[in-house]
């Protein structure tokens, strides 16, 4: 028998981390990502298991969660093998980066309050630093392919299947011999759509004995990708014919890629006004430049725009704004602006100042597409606040609100019952990445749409398999 046991992302969303203990043969781990949200204070309680002890870590895909505690791992000891798409270790440093960056910011203001309060000791220093983060990606990195099997030891291989989440996204499949047994198990990853605007749809895989799968939507289907595009073109256009300018706060990766698309489309289709397209997000389009170098591992719609000029998602109306005086730059602009700028959920950020000098304008809107969580400016301003304030100023808020819910990186329940339908074996199903209610709800319709058995891991539990 084998022991999985996961160290996040378990009856939670956050802190991906899964380490499959061979009994002969490397020791594996499968993500190593940051707590969040409410989760965040697991930060800071250690790994759980030994980081010495771990051979090799695969890397599903570059979002934080997945990848945020990488950093730590190798400060508490871990020096093997890091496996992973190259594109997820490229953005995979873009979101690291960023990460400790805004630690240390965090750090320094909370230090500040702290002296005044009298009682420094009570701040945690960040996890890690700039240069932790620099030594990850000089570590011994090795890159995987798309269906290549990567041999890890005599009867040990990984194989990374295309997950169609973001760029670079994979679900492992991990086959190795027990006993003379043959077993596979499977990390489903974060699934994506099968009709994602830039990503190709999830490959199937064939077989498992144990497949781990993430549950961030089990509960329910997403609203209709067509009407969610439709509604985003009729506000585009109708605020552009109306002299305004619309604000779209995003996150970094895949979303701000996703917008420039659907824009580039509606220009394509000559049923764009004549506007400025502003990426606003050094992040953003550090991203950006990474999807557009990748834009083989992108969907057809995706590839068609790039052989038609050369990029993916530049097209004559589009500016990036690298510097803060770009940035400010785009102040000047009277009307017909798009701007894109993060975050994603309006906590910090380039966003804010558009919020400051824009928001008191009944002509302007702010289209969000993404989640709000509880305690954001984002769910505030969702939530119809007449007044928010901004850097300790008040701001009326006249422009209009709009929210399009139909945009997800994720697959919905549907669509991860159609992925595990395609299956030819598959004997356990085990639910992490994903809260308990909806887990329920999940293991629910799997159990009586597929007949499967279906357990939802908790923290640390020991899975034998
Ligand atoms: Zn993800
Ligand atoms: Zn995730």
């Amino acid at each position: 028998m084998t022991l999985i046991q996961s160290f996040g992302a378990a009856e939670t969303v956050t802190g991906s981390c899964h380490f499959l203990q061979l009994k002969q043969g490397p020791q594996i781990l499968v993500d190593c990502g940051m707590f969040q949200g409410k989760a965040e204070k697991h930060a800071y309680e250690g790994f759980g298991f030994d980081p010495k002890k771990v051979d090799i870590l695969l890397i599903t895909h570059a979002h934080l969660d997945h990848v945020g505690r990488i950093p730590k791992l190798l400060i508490d000891g871990f020096d093997g093998r890091i496996i992973a798409l190259r594109p997820t270790m490229e953005l995979a440093e873009v979101v690291l980066l960023d990460s400790a960056k805004i630690a240390e910011q965090d750090y320094a203001t909370a230090l500040k309050k702290a002296r005044r309060r009298g009682d420094e000791g009570e701040v945690k220093e960040p996890l890690y630093t700039n240069e932790d983060v620099r030594a990850v990606f000089d570590s011994n990195i090795q890159y995987a392919e798309y269906d290549k099997p990567i041999a890890l030891a005599p009867d040990v291989q990984v194989t990374f299947r295309n997950a169609g989440h973001i760029l670079g996204s994979a679900t492992l499949q991990i086959d190795f011999k027990e006993e003379g047994q043959a077993k596979t198990v499977v990390f489903s990853g974060d699934l994506g759509n099968r009709n994602d605007m830039v990503m190709p749809s999830p490959t199937l895989v064939k077989q498992a004995d144990a497949l781990y799968i993430e549950s961030t939507y089990g509960d329910r289907n997403h609203r209709s990708l067509e009407a969610s595009i439709e509604e985003f073109r009729e506000v585009v256009i109708s605020t552009l014919n109306n002299q305004g300018n619309i604000i779209i706060p995003s996150f970094a990766i895949e979303r701000t890629q996703e917008l420039l698309v659907l824009i580039k489309q509606m220009y394509y289709d000559k049923v764009l006004p004549t506007c400025k397209v502003f990426v606003d997000s050094p992040m953003a389009i550090k991203a950006t430049k990474i999807y557009d170098r990748y834009h083989k591992n992108l969907n057809q719609a995706a590839q068609e725009l790039f052989d038609k000029d050369g990029s993916v998602f530049d097209f004559s109306y589009l500016e990036y704004s690298v510097t803060g005086s770009d940035s400010m730059a785009i102040n000047e602009e009277e009307s017909g602006c798009i701007i894109i700028a993060g975050s994603g959920m309006c906590n910090g950020g380039r966003i804010l100042h558009h919020f400051k000098h824009r928001l008191w304008n009944e002509r302007n809107r702010v289209l969000f597409v993404g989640f709000q969580a509880e305690g954001t400016l984002g769910r505030l301003l969702v939530e119809g606040a007449e007044e928010i304030r901004i850097y300790g100023e008040k701001i009326k808020v006249r422009a209009q609100i709009c929210t399009i819910n139909g945009f997800s990186a994720h697959a919905d329940q549907t669509e991860m019952l159609h992925w595990m339908s395609k299956f030819e074996k598959l004997d356990k199903v085990f639910l992490i990445h994903g809260e308990p209610d909806k887990q329920v709800i999940f293991k629910q319709a799997i159990e009586d749409k597929l007949q499967k058995t279906v357990h939802i891991v908790k923290y640390a539990e020991e899975v034998w398999i």
